[in-house]
């Protein structure tokens, strides 16, 4: 049955003979996904045409990390830089325990901040 997705791909995509893809409700569409070094997995909708080729790369909405198409080889977060938050500095470069005691204080510092704003 190995061949059998291949001719109903070529059969239907860019063929129409229903007429139905003219009102674009029903135009084919593909589910692909994605995969972050964190193992978050990201289901992206395409709309399926005859030259169709998913995009290899899709930023995880998760951690924001790229992620891609394959499940045990996922991009290297150090390809390119994603957004990062201060507080994901922070725990980089030192431990969680130094990082709470920073956030506290730099909440502390807001908190003082906003009390003599107001
Ligand atoms: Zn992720």
């Amino acid at each position: 049955m190995a061949s059998a997705s291949h001719v109903i791909r070529g059969s239907r995509v860019g063929a129409g003979p229903l007429g139905e893809t003219e009102r674009g409700d029903i135009a084919p569409r593909t589910r692909v996904a994605y995969w972050c070094v964190n193992g978050h997995e990201t289901h992206r909708v395409f709309a399926l045409h005859a030259d169709f080729d998913p995009p290899a790369r899709w930023d995880c909405p998760r951690c924001g990390l790229p992620a891609g198409l394959e499940r045990d080889a996922p991009p290297a977060p150090d390809e390119h830089v994603p957004f990062k938050t201060h507080l994901a500095y922070v725990k980089e470069r030192r431990s969680d325990e130094e990082g709470a005691a920073l956030l506290d204080e730099a909440l502390a510092v807001l908190r003082r901040r906003r009390g003599g704003a107001a």
